[in-house]
């Protein structure tokens, strides 16, 4: 029998996590940060929380697992409050295990607070350092961990006061949805790595990671947050103000390509339209003849369709997705992957027999799922299979909260395209360019992070990133 090549779950980048909020004094709030935290649920699926406030107590709710398996609708029933966060998270710093699931909560000296964060701080290890010699004790291991410390130590009387000091001394990549006993509050670092946006909602405002999620819940995007922006919403309604000033815009690029769903928009755009002009280029760029466009599944859609559309090539479905394996799923037995068994994806066979088929995928990391799924389309009679690619190649760690740290994983650190091409054997593989990518998104170039791609980091971050992890857990255990 021929040997499969599995197709893991794990080997793609991860997604990060989503922050939700929610101000709405007349709502059903648990059941509202439900939803928007289930159209958040892209973003990790490790585990999930919600912290609500009724005026005067503040509650926090989290488990591991799916926004589904750790809310039943008892909980949702028991859970209630005028003002709420809530969390999906998977892991960058810290481990997988409860302590580090969020939100995180906190005591400041005029009531208490919980944060839930989206991103990666590059300072960490310095400032956890800090806080140890301060004898600070954590709870768990995240770089959430230390914020939320830092602002408890705040020596201003208003909690206001304290997360914007305790965030003077915060570097990396930070949007914090946070709670208190009267307020939801909206955080985005200077930077603006990660997306944030708030809405409105039928009685009451909304923070999200992204605006599908304030959809969700029958409302409309409102703006994204700016970087360096706090927004505040109270019985007062809806404040800002600049808690820092903005360096410079730098969006992760992997939002439109991969990571943000193609109903969300970002920085006034369209994920789905970038991802489809993603196509269209990609068309231009390296035509082909074939019979057939397929994409791999989910994020590969819009381009395949723009790439169809372009070149004239008609489009399909060649590879069919159980999109019911998350990250949580019990991973088949060595002898259940020698016997073949593929769990995500199946190819249509009819579909793909004789034909010559453009693939279009979002990235290709570590190429272990590429060279599997190569393997399953000639294996399903596929004549030959020219690969399109929608982002130029990563040979870059990304720092700032995407888990793509050691370059020497990446099929295509040290490798021509040539050398990549044949190692997937595929007839003919093209990336996206640079320039390309830009151009599809309608946006400066200035204003993205494009680091993991061309090395440009946006903000100096420190090679002993995985050092840092290991500090934090180290500090954490000797508690
Ligand atoms: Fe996104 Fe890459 Fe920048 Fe990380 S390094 S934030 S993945 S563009």
């Amino acid at each position: 029998m021929k040997k499969q090549i599995p197709i893991e779950p794990g080997d793609r980048y991860k997604d990060k996590c989503g922050v939700f909020g929610v101000y709405a004094p007349r709502r059903k709030l648990s059941e509202l940060i439900y939803y928007g935290l289930y159209a958040l649920q892209h973003r990790g699926q490790e585990s999930a929380g919600m912290a609500i406030s009724d005026g005067a107590d503040l509650l926090v709710f989290k488990d591991m697992g799916l926004v589904s398996q750790v809310f039943s609708q008892n909980i949702l029933q028991s859970i209630k409050g005028n003002l709420g966060i809530g969390h999906v998270r998977y892991s960058t710093t810290g481990s997988s295990y409860w302590a580090n699931a969020q939100p995180v909560f906190g005591n400041f000296r005029s009531g208490s607070f919980a944060l839930g964060h989206n991103g990666n701080l590059v300072n960490s290890r310095e400032l956890a350092m800090e806080l140890s010699r301060k004898r600070v004790k954590f709870n768990a291991s995240s770089d959430t961990e230390i914020i939320a410390r830092m602002i408890e130590r705040g020596t201003c009387e208003d909690i206001i006061e304290a997360i914007s000091s305790a965030l003077g001394n915060v570097v990396g990549a930070y949007s914090l949805a946070i709670l208190t006993e009267d307020r939801v509050i909206a955080v985005r670092d200077p930077n603006g790595f990660r997306p944030l946006c708030f809405g409105e909602i039928n009685g009451g405002f909304a923070i999200s990671s992204e605006s599908c999620a304030i959809n969700a819940i029958g409302g409309d995007m409102e703006r994204e947050v700016n970087p360096g922006e706090m927004i505040i919403l109270s019985a007062d309604g809806c404040t800002s103000f600049q808690f820092t000033p903005q360096v410079s815009m730098s969006l992760c690029i992997f939002e439109f390509i991969y990571f943000s769903r193609p109903d969300s928009v970002l920085n006034g755009k369209s994920v789905y339209q970038v991802r489809y002009n993603l196509g269209a280029r990609l068309a231009e760029e390296a035509s082909v003849d074939a019979d057939l466009v397929i994409p791999i599944p989910d994020s590969g859609f819009p381009a395949a369709i723009g790439f169809s559309e372009r070149s004239g090539i008609p489009f399909g479905l060649g590879l069919i997705k159980n999109k019911y394996i998350g990250r949580t799923f019990i991973q088949p037995s060595q002898a259940a992957r020698k016997i073949g068994i593929n769990l995500k994806l199946n190819p249509l066979r009819d579909v793909i027999k004789g034909k010559r088929l453009v693939v279009v995928d979002d990235s290709i990391v570590r190429g272990n799922t590429s060279l599997a799924i190569v393997r399953l389309l000639y294996d399903a009679g596929a004549r030959e299979v020219h690969m399109r690619i929608c982002s130029p190649p990563i040979r870059h760690s990304c720092y700032y909260g995407i888990d793509m740290v050691d370059p020497n994983e990446f099929i295509a650190t040290g490798r021509t395209i040539k050398e990549i091409e044949n190692f997937l054997g595929v007839d003919s593989l093209h990336y996206i360019s640079y320039q390309g990518l830009v151009d599809c998104t309608g946006i400066p170039k200035e204003e993205f992070c494009l680091a993991c791609l061309d090395g440009d980091y946006p903000i100096a971050c420190y090679d002993e990133i995985n050092y840092e992890k290991l500090m934090l857990e180290k500090i954490v255990n000797e508690k």
